[in-house]
């Protein structure tokens, strides 16, 4: 009987596996067109100044606006495009987006550029790419924004193969005015080796450390280790993931630049951004 129940499992199992298949096989196929029919979409998630309380940057966050899946996040669909090669476009879609809307926001609403810095993810294969630097040049000259307003994140993850040409390539990046972020900082290993490798500006604080902070008062000299750390280092700090009204204050107080999270605000299009921050 035992016997015929784990076989019963096993067919289900299969089936799953065999079902899972077919609809990535089928998500694969859509991938491939949703650049062309424009159902990728830029999220924006406000970073916002401990001191002054304002918005100083905001993150970029790709969405797919799937016509009957609904907007799916990241996590669902960019690997899936690293394995089909798509990660470049797509990447060089979403860094295009970004400077334009926050060229059109600097416009619309009369920004400086030292008011509003835009962050975008780069991916493992954008920075092993040999042309990321005329990528990069070509998305600033086309959306007319000036460099400095534009922050690229990087993970220690994406940079472990071949770090030295990936390193000279960054250091081009900073000569141009461009700023990097480490970004899930504390989740890779020898991250503070890499800290000395990179021209880094901000670092930002994985959502991990600020989750593990639950109440208040608690000690969490992690966390607080890794702020002065990063502080020490002159870095702009940012913590990613700030919740609570709890790990806000504590972030505050052990003096983080910028604080991004749900507690503000989750990524929002760019209509509502633009009506939540700007048209103020
Ligand atoms: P990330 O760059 O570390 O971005 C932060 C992620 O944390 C976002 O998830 C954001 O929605 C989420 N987050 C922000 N605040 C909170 C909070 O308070 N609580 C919780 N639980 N989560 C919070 P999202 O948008 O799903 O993106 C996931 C990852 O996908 C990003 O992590 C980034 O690594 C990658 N990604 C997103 N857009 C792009 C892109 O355009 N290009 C590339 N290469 N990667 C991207
Ligand atoms: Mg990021
Ligand atoms: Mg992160
Ligand atoms: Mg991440």
């Amino acid at each position: 009987k035992a016997k015929q129940n784990g076989r019963n499992h096993f067919c289900l199992y299969t089936d799953i596996l065999h079902q899972e298949t077919q609809s990535n096989a089928i998500l694969e196929e859509e991938m491939s067109y949703a650049l062309q029919l424009e159902q990728f979409v830029v999220y924006y998630q406000p970073q916002i100044c401990t001191k002054t309380k304002k918005v100083k940057g905001v993150e970029a966050l790709i969405r797919w606006d799937h016509p009957t899946r609904g907007v799916l996040a990241p996590g669902v669909f960019l690997d899936m495009a690293e394995e089909l090669n798509l990660i470049s476009e797509i990447g060089q879609w979403v860094l295009q987006t970004a400077c334009n809307q926050l060229k059109q926001w600097q416009l619309q609403y009369n920004l400086l550029d030292e008011e509003l810095t835009i962050s975008v993810n780069l991916s493992a294969l954008q920075l092993q790419d040999v042309r990321l630097l005329s990528l990069v040049s070509h998305a600033l000259e086309s959306s007319q924004l000036s460099p400095c307003c534009l922050e690229l994140e990087i993970t220690e993850s994406s940079i472990i193969h071949s770090p030295e040409n990936i390193v000279e390539r960054l250091h081009e990046l900073t000569r141009k005015n461009v700023k990097l972020a480490l970004d899930d900082f504390g989740t890779g290993y020898s991250s503070i080796k890499h800290l000395h490798l990179f021209p880094i500006h901000s670092l930002k604080v994985d959502k991990s450390f600020i989750a593990a902070y639950k109440q208040k008062k608690s000690q969490d000299k992690v966390l607080e280790a890794m702020i002065n750390f990063a502080k020490y280092l002159g870095l702009c700090v940012i913590a990613e993931g700030v919740e609570t009204a709890e790990q806000l204050d504590f972030c505050q107080s052990q003096g983080c630049d910028l604080i991004q999270g749900y507690y503000y605000s989750k990524p929002i299009c760019a209509a509502d951004f633009e009506a939540k921050y700007l048209a103020i």
